[in-house]
């Protein structure tokens, strides 16, 4: 397969572990209360699907939005949009919105605000990786995988320009000297 300069950052076992840890911290937290997962898209995808299936939960369900920061640097503008919504009614309901990675916290603040508008019972916010090195803003992540300072990563859901999204492990991008 394919890699791109790139350096291993998180392996497959070891999110595999953590996400076993994850999942029972939130079967623990909500017991059979119902709960809907909320991914977001593209990022997401793979982490939240892998998440959900450790959950022992029988009252799950899973939505999806999609949400695009505009600008012109690789850095989160702040102009975030909601380019697809969520399709299940909330309110009133336990929500953990799945992310994929939280940067400057841009994103996740626009989201976890929009949501937050719909009244539903809990919210909140379960990351892969927190990286901590650009954040801009103060968004509460309840249920952390990894704690990473800086780089550029993909893989595992995380792409550059589309590519490597569908790679088991996290890298990062290393440049050519
Ligand atoms: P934030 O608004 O927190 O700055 O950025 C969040 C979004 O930016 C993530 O959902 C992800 O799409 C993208 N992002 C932030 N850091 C990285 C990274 O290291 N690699 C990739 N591929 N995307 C990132």
């Amino acid at each position: 397969m394919e890699k791109p300069q790139q350096k291993l950052v998180i392996s497959e076992k070891d999110i595999l572990h953590k996400i076993k840890e994850l999942a029972n911290k939130i079967d623990n937290d909500f017991n059979e209360e119902p709960v809907v997962f909320i991914g977001t898209l593209k990022g997401a995808f793979m982490f939240l699907s892998d998440l959900v299936k450790h959950i022992k939960n029988p009252n799950v369900e899973v939505d999806f939005v999609r949400v695009k920061s505009y600008g012109l640097s690789d850095k989160s503008s702040g102009n975030v949009e909601l380019v697809k919504d969520l399709e299940l009614p909330v309110e009133g309901k336990n929500v953990i919105i799945v992310e994929d990675i939280v940067d400057t916290g841009l994103t996740l603040k626009f989201l976890y605000e929009r949501i937050k508008e719909l009244n539903p019972k809990t919210l909140k916010v379960c990351a892969l990786i927190n990286k901590k090195e650009r954040r801009e803003v103060d968004v509460p992540v309840d249920y952390i995988g990894f704690e990473v300072e800086k780089g550029f990563l993909v893989g595992y859901g995380l792409d550059f320009a589309e590519r490597y999204r569908h790679l088991s492990e996290v890298y990062e991008v290393v440049k050519d000297e």
